[in-house]
């Protein structure tokens, strides 16, 4: 039987930052991954477009850990058991376990998803052939109408149905310029080139096989990313994510999340004690020019919650008058005085919008705390005053007179 101290199973963008952490912090790291080879999947799209090249992203697990003193092994874990995890070919005895098996993508039979390089090798050589049917206007889906073309089925009355609905107008709109558009229908795979970009569910067998406790929003943690089972934590896709603002489950499946979250894991399995703080489901996403993303609630989500909402909205420009630049729409919306959601869609500055927006939120900022908010300027980089400085100016006259 093999023996480490720090035993991660999966290898995608949590196991990865789980196993570089732990290993940077001193400890001996075993990898089990089922799968030869790393490459991040937010690209997948792009690859599928021609936009980026497979060598430049995929890479063999062999050469990503070279050097680093993690230890992989390839082979497919089965479940934990008195600190050992049972693979397919062996036994491996830990002190620490982290699973970050990550999720799977729901596929509507007859059709094709997107989870994995050879998913989108698939999608690439039959797009040469014909144009697909994408079933599910989320960004995945938008983002593969706007490459492939062919016709986009959301069952929701919108695409983006996440967004609030002048948010999703505004790239639905642009989209119609590439794809057909059908919102409101529920469509069934009927043969020919059909994709499902319509969510995906977390991998828990290798939990439930071992008696962890999960839900139907995958392994349930702690706010130390901590399973149910003594020295098991588990990280990225595959736990159940829960909203930092209202404090219930989500479902939450994003890259840089899965990335903090292996990271935490790590530390924690190497003698730290680090907090997760929850999901903000911050997003973003490039659309047909348009970059839009969000973090939070919107104002729609806010008031089935019950929430006491209110909210600024404006459009504002990103450079001044004087300069080259572009617009961008932006809502916040506030429960009280307190910032609960941020959305934004535009020509340019969407990210650094949601990512304050984001810290804010973290922090409990109130709508006096953005509008008294330090910022920076300079003509050929930005706009002044600030765009959250000015919804939140926009936000406060609304709540004084409103
Ligand atoms: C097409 C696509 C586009 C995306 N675009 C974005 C984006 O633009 N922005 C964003 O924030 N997020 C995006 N995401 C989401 C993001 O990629 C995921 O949230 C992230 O990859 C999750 O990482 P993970 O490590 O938790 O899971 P995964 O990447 O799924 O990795 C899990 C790994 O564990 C392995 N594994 C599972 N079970 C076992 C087992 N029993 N034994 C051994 N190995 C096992 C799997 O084979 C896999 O290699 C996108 C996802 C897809 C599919």
């Amino acid at each position: 039987m093999d023996s480490t101290e720090v035993v991660v199973i999966g290898c995608g963008d949590a196991g990865l930052s789980a196993a570089f952490t732990a290993s940077r912090r001193g400890r001996r790291v075993t990898v089990i991954s089922e799968e030869r080879v790393y490459y991040p999947r937010c690209p997948l799209p792009y690859y599928i477009g021609g936009f980026v090249e497979r060598g430049e992203l995929v890479k063999p697990l062999k050469d990503v850990f070279r050097g680093s003193g993690v230890e992989i092994v390839f082979d497919k874990a089965l479940r934990i058991e008195s600190g050992i995890v049972i693979c397919e070919k062996r036994r491996i005895e830990f002190e620490k376990a982290i699973i970050a098996t990550g999720a799977r993508a729901k596929c509507i039979e007859g059709s094709i998803s997107l989870r994995s390089i050879e998913d989108a090798e698939q999608i690439k050589r039959n797009a040469k052939r014909e144009s697909p049917v994408i079933i599910g206007g989320g960004p995945l889906g938008c983002e593969l109408a706007e490459i492939l073309g062919g016709r986009l089925v959301e069952a929701e009355e919108r695409i983006l149905p996440t967004f609030d609905p002048e948010f999703s107008r505004v790239i639905e709109e642009r989209l119609q310029e590439r794809a057909e558009v059908v919102t409101g229908k529920r469509e069934r795979a009927k043969g020919g080139f059909v994709i499902s970009a319509a969510g995906v569910k977390p991998r828990v067998e290798v939990a439930e096989e071992s008696g962890i406790k999960t839900s139907d929003y995958g392994i349930v943690v702690d706010k130390y990313l901590k399973t149910s089972m003594e020295n098991v934590y588990a990280a990225g896709d595959c736990i159940e994510e829960r909203c930092m603002l209202t404090k219930k489950p989500i479902h939450s499946y994003l890259g840089p999340q899965a990335e903090r979250e292996g990271m935490i894991a790590g530390v924690n399995c190497s003698g730290g004690k680090m907090k997760y703080r929850g999901a903000l489901n911050a997003s973003i996403a490039r659309i047909c020019g348009m970059e839009i993303g969000m973090s939070g609630l919107s104002e729609e989500a806010a008031r089935g919650e019950g929430m006491d909402v209110s909210f600024g909205r404006v459009r504002v420009r990103t450079k001044p008058e004087y300069m080259k630049g572009g617009t961008v729409m932006l809502k916040m919306v506030f429960d009280k005085e307190r910032l609960i959601g941020c959305q934004a869609v535009g020509d340019e500055g969407v990210k650094e919008i949601i990512n304050i927006a984001s810290y804010a939120m973290m922090d409990g900022a109130t709508v006096d705390d953005l509008i008294t908010m330090p910022y920076c300027f300079s003509p050929p980089v930005c706009s002044a005053p600030n765009p959250i400085v000015i919804c939140a100016e926009n936000a406060k006259r609304r709540m004084n007179h409103g």
